[in-house]
């Protein structure tokens, strides 16, 4: 009866806190949601200590870029490990922070790199260095901060602010420093025939609108480019990207791109605002950062930030530090996964990939109660017209049983996998896919769940 499986699903739920989760949904017996216990991975796939495997649809929460255990980025680690396993980076310094900053600048346009851990310490950096930065210039009331609706860029105190996602946020209103919220471009807004540049067009619009009146007290926009992916994977013309960009210019507000999801050519180029030719005041950076392996975050800001905190004087500068810092393990991760764009001709390679993969999830498309059916690059998502309060959850569990780790945001089902996937694996997603779909519509329709379900950023 004790399977390795079990022993440590149970262990684990004895004393792990898992995130983003409501523990009692694991609970033997509950909503019966399980827990998976993986063993070991490679390329787009996950074992368990039976062997059983499971596709890696969303690419472990859209982290990994070029599959598990890929022997190049081991190889750096395994060297890097031989070489300088960490060292503290104020007063000091090692060849992967300077290799990895040169080259995210080259790649950028943007010359300062301020490194952090996670997405959401990217977040509170940049927030942190745009008020900041209009203190240092002499326009201390440029400190509040506008997001679009629907916005996800962290959970910490402070990325809070100006995350538009009420059920991450609502117990911790009162610690939260509210930003404000303009509407989102969101291409499903389109009325019948209406191009996404119109949408976002009017998006612009009603942000014009509220930086004319707010632009003084104002230090940034905060967008994710491209792809909003916590909000469901809603996606927009990159004509709003040149608009707020123009805004930015016109009312001395700072743009601020959180490419944490979309950068390292999810959205077919390298980072999605490159789409739209404009270039941000700080570009956030993590998740495929590492290709998947190691935590780390990066905030690439311009020469005119810059030298606004450089001066004689201390409490001018940045003084914000995580432990971590540039740690040289998570650089040379990072060294070795951008050689691996360069190497694989990542982004070519890509476009063929997505092309295949759309014709694999042609008959999902079609599906009578797919709506919105879309594709930005190497991410693919479809709304599912369902009355199941707990679809994602439900469906989630089907996926697994097909072999796929899919967990739909709400009713909105997205696979965004790593690049390595192969036409076979394509096609066993595709066809899994549908059939957990199938699945759990038919639990609808035996009248099944319509029970309150508890939707969070993957289902859980
Ligand atoms: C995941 C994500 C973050 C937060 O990153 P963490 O590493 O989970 O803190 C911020 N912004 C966007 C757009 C994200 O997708």
């Amino acid at each position: 009866m004790s399977s390795l499986n079990e022993t440590w699903r149970q262990r684990s739920l004895a004393a792990v806190w898992h995130p983003c989760t409501q523990m009692k949904l694991h609970a033997p017996g509950g909503a019966a949601l399980p827990l998976v216990p993986v063993a070991r991975a490679d390329g787009v796939w996950l074992y368990d200590h039976e062997g059983r495997r499971y596709l890696d649809a969303i690419s472990s929460w859209w982290v990994n870029l070029f599959g598990h255990n890929h022997p190049a980025i081991r190889e750096a680690l395994t060297d890097q490990l031989n070489r300088l396993d960490h060292v503290m980076l104020a007063g000091f310094t090692h060849t992967p922070v300077v290799e990895l900053s040169e080259r995210l600048a080259a790649a950028t346009g943007l010359g300062h790199a301020f490194y952090g851990s996670d997405g959401a310490s990217a977040t509170e950096i940049a927030l942190k260095m745009s008020a900041h930065h209009w203190r240092n210039a002499g326009r201390p009331h440029k400190n509040r901060f506008v997001g679009l609706a629907g916005g996800y860029h962290g959970e910490t105190v402070g990325a809070l602010a100006v995350t538009d996602i009420t059920l991450f946020r609502e117990a911790y209103a009162p610690l939260v420093r509210l930003a404000a919220t303009v509407p989102s471009p969101d291409v499903r807004a389109a009325l019948p025939g209406e191009p996404g540049a119109d949408v976002a067009e009017r998006a612009a619009r009603a942000l014009a609108g509220w930086l004319e009146e707010h632009h003084e007290r104002t230090a940034a926009l905060i967008v994710e480019p491209l792809i909003q992916c916590a909000a469901g994977m809603a996606m927009h013309d990159p004509h709003y990207l040149r608009r707020a960009r123009e805004l930015c210019d016109r009312y001395e507000v700072h743009l601020v791109l959180d490419e944490i999801a979309v950068g390292f050519g999810r959205t077919g180029t390298l980072f999605a605002h490159q789409q739209a030719g404009i270039r941000a005041d700080f570009l956030c950076l993590s998740k495929g950062l590492t290709g998947g392996t190691l935590p780390l975050s990066v905030v690439l800001a311009t020469d005119e930030v810059y030298a606004a905190f450089y001066d004689d004087e201390v409490a001018r500068g940045f003084l914000h530090s995580h432990s971590y810092t540039g740690n040289p393990l998570a650089c040379r991760a990072a060294l070795a996964t951008l050689d691996l764009f360069e190497q694989t001709d990542a982004l070519r390679r890509n476009e063929a990939t997505a092309a295949r993969l759309a014709a694999q999830f042609a008959p999902l498309s079609a599906h009578p109660r797919v709506r919105h059916a879309r594709q930005q690059g190497m991410v693919f998502a479809w709304d599912v017209a369902s009355s199941l309060l707990d679809f994602g959850r439900r469906y989630a569990r089907h996926a697994l049983e097909q072999g796929l780790v899919l967990r739909p945001i709400g009713h909105t089902l997205y696979a965004m996998p790593p690049y390595v996937i192969d036409e076979e694996e394509g096609a066993w997603l595709a066809q899994g896919a549908r059939a957990a779909l199938e699945a759990t519509l038919a639990e609808e329709d035996a009248g099944a769940g319509l029970v309150g379900g508890v939707e969070v950023r993957d289902g859980v």
